[in-house]
């Protein structure tokens, strides 16, 4: 069998292993699964194969609703973001929205070089502008791997404020209760880092954010 058949067989089998392995210890498992979700977290995280939300934070199927792209962002006109939110939000009634980042973030680093990359720069474009709002902090970190993880840092930031610009989370606030939250999967430890970013209400925002009643 050729390589690129093996690489692709190994999910199926995969697959296969893991439902016996799942019907061993709980033969209704998938009976209890496909009754329906109320999960408690919305997770906005990176398309980055090395950071699967459920196996980072020991959760599983059925816990976390889950959007993710590239650099984790939160761009205002993305559609399948707001849909993912809105769902979350309004339907699912999601206690906690976690925009997860992590250090060693190809997207991050993309941005801060002047490469062409094609398409894609109109995505990386959201970072470049995080990177100017924060251009002297930014420029006084003179190792080029602590200027990144600071910039994955202040882009976590930048997109749970966004979040909390969005009509479908002030809306939110003033029904029910629900937090944001900014985090960092550390890729060389495995841990997560809990940023300073906690939005629970619109008193938090510029005036200018804010819609009206
Ligand atoms: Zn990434």
């Amino acid at each position: 069998m050729s390589n690129l058949r093996n690489s692709y067989e190994k999910l199926l089998k995969g697959n296969q292993n893991w439902v016996e392995k799942k019907l061993k210890l709980n033969p209704k498992y998938f009976d209890e699964l496909s009754k329906g979700q109320s999960p408690d977290y919305l997770w906005i995280g990176c398309s980055d194969s090395r950071v699967p939300d459920n196996e980072v934070t020991g959760s599983n199927p059925g816990e976390i609703f889950v959007h993710r792209n590239i650099a984790n962002m939160v761009v205002h006109t993305d559609i399948n973001m707001l849909s993912v939110l809105q769902y979350a939000v309004e339907v699912l009634h999601v206690k906690h929205i976690i925009v997860c980042g992590h250090y060693g973030c190809g997207g991050v680093v993309a941005a801060m070089q002047r490469s062409d990359n094609g398409l894609v720069n109109n995505w990386l474009r959201n970072i470049k502008d995080v990177i100017y709002w924060n251009k002297s902090e930014l420029e006084n970190i003179s190792d080029v791997q602590q200027r990144a993880d600071r910039l994955v840092e202040l882009n976590v930031l930048q997109q749970v404020k966004n979040l909390a610009k969005t009509s479908i989370v002030q809306q939110a606030w003033k029904k029910h209760e629900l937090e944001l939250h900014g985090w960092v999967f550390d890729i060389r430890s495995g841990k997560i880092i809990e940023l300073d970013a906690k939005f629970d209400e619109i008193e938090d925002l510029d005036p200018i954010f804010k819609y009206a009643d």
